[in-house]
């Protein structure tokens, strides 16, 4: 069945079902934009050759409670991006109904031919050329002036949508982070990040120049699962049952097997300390209980709103 589409009312249904599931951004990028920036193998239509809109979705991280909380409690409930792959994939399954168009759920996962740090996609790419985010000073997380930071996921699809642009202005630094740089030499990010993996330069303008990010001490920080590789060495590297015994029982392993049997998502967690001190995140929409109360609301009401106005809409049969 053909049916007649209006490809603006489309995607603010599609931005409307999201906002529903609780996302808190919305974007689209065309995908030939991403094609010129993505490295070659790595654009949307090497995974999917029919698509034509990227739609970038973008979900909030921890709560004003939960960026409260110790450091070890922190890692297990600052993770939303399960939330924000549930999103996308009922988006995806939503683009073919309404509108007999394909689409896919972009996997969020690491290329099986290329080991664990090349990503199929980069979302954050997505994320960026959409106008939900812009790199930041730590370590190229993309904060979002409203938001603060997100956790990302994509669609792609065979539709045609109108596109955003990237955000004009980049949040980061803020006007503290740009006064304590000038002060320090640092930006709060780099200042409390406990492995020193952030470093980089404010311009004269208070602009962000130039970052670093040493993402091999950030991940052996954060991500665990680059820990189990050295675990099965230690224990194939025993020289007696006891020593084998440790590397497999220590209370540090035990708590990665642990963390493998009950999912991925603490096996991939940030260690959180350069976005705890982070003015951008810390007064986002999430972490600020007052700013949500209005904010989630308004957002919701607004897709009432859209879903009422929707009802009669010009997507129908054809013949
Ligand atoms: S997640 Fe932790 S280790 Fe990584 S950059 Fe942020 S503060 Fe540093
Ligand atoms: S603390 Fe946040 S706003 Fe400030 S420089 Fe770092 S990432 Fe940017």
């Amino acid at each position: 069945m053909s049916v007649t589409i209006d490809p603006g009312e489309a995607k603010e249904a599609m931005r409307a079902y999201t906002q529903k599931k609780g996302v808190l951004a919305f974007g689209v990028v065309d995908v030939d934009l991403v094609e010129k920036i993505a490295p070659p193998g790595y654009g949307p239509r090497d995974i999917f050759p029919r698509a034509k809109s990227v739609i970038s979705i973008g979900v909030g991280g921890g709560t004003q409670g939960a960026w409260a909380a110790d450091a070890r409690t922190l890692a297990y409930i600052g993770d939303t991006e399960t939330a924000a792959y549930k999103a996308a994939y009922g988006l995806a399954f939503f683009i073919e109904k309404k509108y007999q168009k394909r689409a896919i759920f972009c996997p969020p996962d690491m290329d099986p031919e290329k080991g664990a740090r090349t990503p199929m996609q980069s979302l954050k790419l997505h994320a960026e050329l959409a106008g939900i985010g812009a790199r930041s000073m730590a370590g190229d997380i993309l904060l979002h002036p409203e938001f603060g930071m997100m956790y990302y996921a994509s669609v792609f699809t065979e539709m045609e949508l109108p596109p955003d642009a990237p955000m004009a202005e980049n949040p980061c630094p803020h006007p503290s982070c740009v006064k304590l740089y000038e002060k320090s030499g640092q930006t709060p990010c780099m200042r409390f990040c406990p492995v020193d993996c952030l470093s980089g330069s404010v311009d004269e303008n208070g602009k962000l120049a130039e970052m670093h990010y040493d993402s091999h001490a950030c991940a052996a920080m954060s991500q665990q699962y680059e820990a189990i590789p050295n675990v099965l060495l230690d224990m194939m590297d025993a020289k007696d049952p006891i020593e084998r015994g440790m590397a497999v029982h220590s209370p540090e392993n035990q708590m990665i097997w642990y963390k493998l049997s009950i999912g991925a998502g603490e096996l991939l967690s940030l260690c959180y300390e350069c976005m705890r001190v982070c003015p951008i995140t810390q007064s986002s929409v999430m972490a600020t209980a007052v700013a949500r109360k209005g904010g989630m609301r308004q957002k919701v009401m607004e897709a009432e709103a859209q879903a009422l106005a929707e009802q009669g809409a010009s997507v129908g049969p054809k013949s």
